[in-house]
């Protein structure tokens, strides 16, 4: 049996189109068009690649985007200046500090100077928090894509064993408690987890971001389980098989004649955290304006 691929790209791009719609609507209705300011420290490649996409992605959806670049060497004091300055603009909703920060600069610390209600990466401790009470807030973007992806492959989370693979602030830590949420059963394994392969093994749901190019193997995956590759590494496209030399932390390959549903890398998880991003930047702009009463993807009269 061969795993249905869940295209991350058609899921995302659909949510996008309905997301320019909702914002068409949000200004039609008198709304200033929502923006997102994105502050990049230093040029690390990677990261300039990630902040040019969002940039792209707000403008496609009929968002404002604000772009601000700051030197690798900018000191504390300068970033959270900018910053600052982002939170006073009436014109900003949004606000994304692209991690990581150099070294010399604490990502953490600069992370908490951002207002809340414009926290579209949801990694303030005001909106760490509010997801952790369950209460609506601002919710990181990435672990809000696998839940749209576990959606559309109408997985069953109830009572589901969900293994997660990872526990950063970034992502691990708020998709186990999103799944825990859906009243999945979460277990969140770890690079000191005893035995990986048989705690991934119990997973019908399982989501794995360690940063480990393919190493979730046959042995981590139960026949029929649901797989959510969200490791994006870099190696020699030679040895990826693809030009972009990006491959996840499962080996797809042989996961795939194994699992119910799988991500791909590139194609899966990627592409849907741009979209939420962009979806979380409409509900803060619309959450600023006092119109609707959403917030981070959740009704504020469902809490
Ligand atoms: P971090 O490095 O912050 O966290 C990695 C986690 O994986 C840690 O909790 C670590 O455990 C755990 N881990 C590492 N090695 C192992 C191992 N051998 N066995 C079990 N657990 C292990 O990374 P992030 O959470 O920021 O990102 C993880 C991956 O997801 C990366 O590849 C990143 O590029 C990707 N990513 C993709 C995104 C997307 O949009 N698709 C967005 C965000 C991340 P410990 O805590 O014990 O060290």
């Amino acid at each position: 049996m061969s795993a249905t691929i869940i295209d991350g790209r058609a899921i995302a791009q659909r949510i996008r189109g309905e997301i320019a719609v909702e914002v068409e609507a949000f200004m039609a209705a008198g709304g200033r068009a929502p923006g997102l300011a994105t502050v990049l420290v230093g040029e690390d490649p990677g990261s300039v690649i990630y902040v040019t996409g969002k940039q792209r992605a707000c403008r496609e959806a009929g968002m404002e985007a604000f772009d601000r670049r700051l030197p690798a060497e900018a000191t504390f004091e300068a970033v959270a200046e900018e910053l600052h300055a982002l939170r006073e603009d009436p014109a900003v909703s949004g606000i994304l500090l692209q991690l990581r920060v150099p070294a010399h600069l604490d990502g953490g610390a600069l992370t908490a100077l951002i207002s809340p209600e414009k926290d579209v990466d949801g990694l303030t401790p005001v909106n760490a928090g509010l997801l952790s009470l369950g209460r609506p807030g601002l919710r990181p973007a990435t672990p809000l894509g696998v839940m749209e992806l576990l959606a559309d492959t109408g997985v069953a989370l109830e009572g589901a064993e969900a293994v997660v693979v990872g526990r950063s602030n970034l992502f691990g830590k708020p998709m186990a408690q999103m799944l825990l949420a859906a009243n999945a059963t979460v277990t969140t394994a770890h690079s000191r987890t005893r035995d990986l392969a048989a705690t991934c093994a119990r997973a019908d749901v399982l989501v794995v971001a360690a940063g480990r190019p393919r190493m979730i193997g046959r042995e981590h995956v139960k026949p029929g389980a649901v797989v959510i590759d969200v490791g994006i590494n870099r190696i020699a496209p030679e040895e990826a098989g693809n030009r972009s030399g990006l491959v996840g932390d499962v080996d797809f390959d042989v996961v795939v004649e194994l699992a119910s549903a799988i991500t791909p890398v590139p194609g899966g998880v990627g592409p849907m955290t741009i979209a939420m991003l962009i979806r979380t930047t409409l509900y803060a702009a619309r959450y600023q304006a006092n119109v609707g009463s959403l917030l981070g993807g959740v009704r504020l009269e469902e809490a």
